[in-house]
């Protein structure tokens, strides 16, 4: 039993150190050369394998938000990549004792060793890890109840997750680790997104903010919304939404939507050529996100999808309150959030916004 375990253990092990060094004669870097290799990556990243726990990302965004007005604030994208290059990229053997060692030395010695006589892994981890995770965190203003004035509003300024799950606050969801299992509505492929189940009509809201590049109907997705972050590194994908009423009133393809905004209504629809067919048999929301390095990985075979399940479980911690209006039917959020970065944007580009 153990020596089968451990078979497994290295395997993965193997493969990850395959990847990397496929990965790496791309770039003609060498794999067993971590003392001369010196250069940053300039080449697009190919493909990232993102397997960071949940335990360890809440750790990391925990320590991060906590030290952020302390003499010396923590990275949690810099202590996920130093853990991330110990373990040759393998997360099966994350321990919350080795995230206090990467800070103990951070803290004290400035670095961990791995950021120099491993740079070139742990330079591509942090460039990896920054295209999935970069404007999770950050300064911002959001809305919160007015405890002095029930009913009221106030606004504060915060650092912390701006980021919103995909799931307005109060709809019950269930999901479990599917990607990359097999699908073969007309064709066989992997499964490159997540699943939430949840109830029909459940709000959906933006993770991120971004500009909406697609809407309509796609045979596999159904309704579906494809969202474009800012920076244009991540494109979020929503499908599956509700027959007859899939999106939200305010959603237009080339306007902006900010995170935490409901953007359209859970449904069944999709796997049909002909538009506003429901065959699925159960109503979820399939939530996907691709990484954009380089514009060949917008489309075709060089797209690169991450898992995401790790991530849900992450944006839990900030779910949009929303609240039903009885005329329109529709759901708005109740608390409105000003990134900076988003309100700029808006600011340059007034026409984004209905
Ligand atoms: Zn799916």
């Amino acid at each position: 039993m153990m020596a089968l375990k451990k078979k497994i253990l290295r395997s993965g092990l193997a493969v990850s150190v395959i990847w990397l060094a496929l990965y790496l004669t791309s770039l003609q870097l060498p794999l067993q050369n971590s003392v001369a290799v010196s250069s940053s990556l300039t080449d697009p990243i190919q493909w990232v394998d993102f397997t960071i726990p949940y335990e360890a990302m809440k750790k990391a965004m925990d320590l991060d938000i906590d030290s952020h007005d302390s003499e010396q604030p923590l990275d949690w994208i810099e202590i996920l990549s130093v853990l991330a290059t110990r373990y040759g990229g393998n997360w099966n053997q994350y321990k919350s004792g080795d995230m206090d060692k990467v800070v103990q030395q951070l803290t004290e010695d400035g670095s961990a060793p791995e950021q120099e006589h491993s740079k070139v892994y742990y330079d591509y981890y942090y460039q990896a890890y920054t295209a999935v995770l970069g404007e999770f965190l950050g300064e911002h203003q959001r809305e919160i109840p007015d405890k002095l004035n029930p009913g009221e509003k106030t606004v504060t300024e915060k650092y912390g997750l701006k980021a919103y799950s995909p799931i307005a606050d109060g709809f019950g969801y269930n999901h479990y680790d599917d990607f990359g299992n097999s699908r073969s509505y007309g064709y066989t492929r992997n499964h490159l997104g997540h699943d939430l189940m949840g109830a029909i009509g459940t709000p959906i809201c933006a993770v991120e903010a971004g500009i909406v590049e697609h809407l309509g109907w796609n045979q596999y997705g159904g309704w579906r919304v494809g969202i474009r972050s800012l920076d244009g590194t991540r494109y979020y994908y929503y499908a599956h939404l509700r027959k007859d009423r899939p999106y939200h009133i305010n959603l237009e393809e080339g306007h902006l939507v900010k995170a935490g905004e409901v953007i359209g209504y859970l449904g069944m629809t999709g796997y049909s050529t002909q538009p506003n067919v429901s065959n699925m048999t159960v109503p979820h929301l399939h939530f996907g996100m691709q990484l954009i390095f380089d514009p060949s990985q917008e489309e075709g075979g060089k797209e690169i999808w991450i898992d995401v399940y790790e991530i849900v479980k992450l944006l839990n911690h900030n779910r949009a309150t929303v609240d039903r209006d009885e005329e329109s039917k529709e759901y708005y959020r109740r608390y409105d959030i000003f990134d900076p970065k988003v309100e700029a944007y808006i600011q340059a580009n007034p026409l984004c916004r209905k």
